[in-house]
């Protein structure tokens, strides 16, 4: 049986084979599917373990990021392409399986990549696998379709309440939104003195203020 390396995580543990470098707690990667059609599974290295006295037989223990077609909700509209969720499930793989090493970012420092890579991905989400629940299970939602910010898709935001905006919902090409210097909402617009105050309060705050209770994820 595979003899842990003492300490918890101790990470200091290099992986050699095809010159993949783990060092970190934490670092992320792509492990081969025992399906080759299926895309790799994406994992976050929690230690690594040999069973071998001069260091052969490389096991690692791993945390699973979950795809969103592998969640019991299953894909939803909002999910991006590269999204994944952190999940409760853990397992010991042969550092065999290991393709290479990926980024795992937060959806906030994805949303500012001025370029997205294969091994780019985003988490916003930790998934309860046994139940199919999601921390957290209120997400900000925008436009008038009340949907969460899928990174994929291209939207526009009102200058006035900072809302944001899906080309399609208001009527709009993709072209005349990325063209567009000056958009003002259709609420916005027809504004005339009936505004509400908590219309107002929204103006100028973040995003994630505007959390709203409309969308349960369950
Ligand atoms: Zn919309
Ligand atoms: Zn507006």
């Amino acid at each position: 049986r595979p003899r842990a390396v003492p300490t918890g995580t101790c990470l200091r543990y290099v992986i050699v084979t095809r010159l993949i470098h783990l060092e970190r707690a934490g670092d992320c990667v792509l492990m081969r599917s025992a399906d080759t059609s299926k895309p790799p599974y994406v994992a976050k290295v929690e230690s690594i373990e040999a069973a071998g006295s001069r260091g052969t037989n490389v096991r690692v223990r791993v945390r699973w990021y979950y795809r969103p077609e592998e969640s019991i909700g299953g894909r939803r509209p909002f999910h991006g392409s590269k999204e994944v969720f952190l999940s409760d499930h853990y397992d010991v793989q042969s550092a065999d399986t290991i393709e290479g090493k990926c980024n795992v970012h937060s959806f906030r420092s994805y949303t500012k990549l001025d370029s997205v890579n294969a091994e780019d991905f985003f988490c916003r989400f930790d998934y309860k696998s046994a139940s199919g629940s999601f921390v957290p299970d209120r997400i900000a939602v925008f436009c008038k379709c009340e949907m969460p910010y899928n990174p994929d898709d291209l939207m526009i935001q009102c200058e006035e309440c900072s809302d944001w905006f899906h080309p399609s919902c208001i009527g709009m090409t993709i072209k005349e939104a990325k063209k567009r210097e000056h958009f003002f909402c259709q609420s916005c617009t027809a504004e005339n003195g009936k505004t509400t105050e908590n219309f107002h309060e929204a103006t100028g705050q973040s995003e994630e203020k505007r959390i709203s209770e409309k969308l349960r994820m369950h």
